[in-house]
């Protein structure tokens, strides 16, 4: 078997067009959704990832406020900056850009964002939703991956869901989000014995680990469907270009999957997508719409 690719490229994009009209139809009679976005310290990678949200929100007609910091702000500093946010009526979602400097306290200001505005859905409130079953907002990575899976009309009801992974933010939320679609969920992790063998015997195949094709060929059951979610930047030598590969060997596991998500195009840029449709549904609920 040949796997087909799952083009999260055009999904997202498809996502991102019914955004952008729904917007254009509230705004005719209300103001537009409101980001703010706050970034602390120079990591490179953060600012790319700001920059490219910041464009999305423009794209689709989001209201966006950029709130850029030194490397050496406090924690106060930084949760003063989220109050005024939080008390900003244009404002409905708020994202503390991930990682922020050793010297802000994460988990203060995390738990000060109002879960109301929490569009990453990282606030222990959300992820409490999440897990008793009437989500709010849900992480913006494993939510993406249930887009696609949706859009891909891919059966979930029943079918034994493997998850390699189970970080706050991808892991642990995507077990909760296949639960509730009634997958039979297996979660690994780093202790997980004979890894090879369970993940062989997964319908659906979701990897989160950050460790470059660590899943090979030979893990894969045929006809399963692959969700790479990891992205991770491998030298190739001296004067080239960086290549980004994911979790697993896309090469050997497509032979074997019907469908897998590519690395980079896969679960990447369905991230951006969800969380400008968190925005427009946190904007929809504080309009009353
Ligand atoms: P974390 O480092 O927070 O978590 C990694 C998880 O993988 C842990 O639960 C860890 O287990 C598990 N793990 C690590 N090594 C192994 C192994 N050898 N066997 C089995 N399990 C293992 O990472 P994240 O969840 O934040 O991210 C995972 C990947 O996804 C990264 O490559 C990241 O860049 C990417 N990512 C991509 C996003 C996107 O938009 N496409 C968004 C977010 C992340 P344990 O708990 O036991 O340590």
């Amino acid at each position: 078997m040949v796997a087909r690719n799952i083009d999260g490229k055009k999904w997202s994009a498809t996502v991102q067009e019914e955004i952008r009209q729904k917007i254009a139809e509230i705004t005719k009679s209300h103001r537009p959704p409101g980001l703010g976005v706050i970034l602390v310290g120079d990591d490179p990678a953060s600012r790319i990832y700001v920059t490219r949200k910041e464009e999305a929100c423009q794209k689709v007609g989001i209201h966006s406020v950029e709130i850029t910091l030194p490397a050496s702000t406090t924690t106060e500093e930084v949760l003063a900056h989220v109050k005024q946010l939080a008390d900003d009526e244009a404002i409905d979602g708020i994202l503390v850009q991930d990682p922020l400097p050793a010297g802000v306290d994460t988990r203060q200001v995390l738990l000060a964002i109002p879960p109301e505005k929490d569009v990453d859905g990282f606030h222990p409130d959300n992820v409490g939703r999440l897990s008793l079953g009437y989500p709010r907002f849900v992480a913006c990575t494993p939510a993406g991956v249930m887009e696609l899976l949706h859009r891909e009309n891919v059966t979930i009801r029943g079918k034994r869901a493997v998850i390699v992974g189970r970080s706050n933010i991808v892991g642990k939320p995507m077990g909760m989000l296949l639960l509730a679609e009634d997958a039979t969920v297996i979660q690994c992790h780093s202790r997980t014995e004979c890894l090879p063998v369970v993940c062989s015997s997964a319908d659906i195949l979701v990897v989160a680990t950050g460790r470059p094709e660590m899943v090979r060929g030979s893990w894969i059951k045929p006809g399963a469907v692959v969700i790479d979610v990891g992205i991770s930047r491998i030298s190739q030598g001296e004067g080239k270009k960086d290549k980004l590969v994911g979790d697993v060997c896309y090469a050997e596991a497509a032979e074997r999957a019907s469908l897998i998500t590519p690395v980079p195009g896969g679960v990447g840029p369905m991230t951006i997508a969800m969380l400008l449709k968190n925005s427009l549904h946190s904007a929809l609920w504080r309009l009353g719409l």
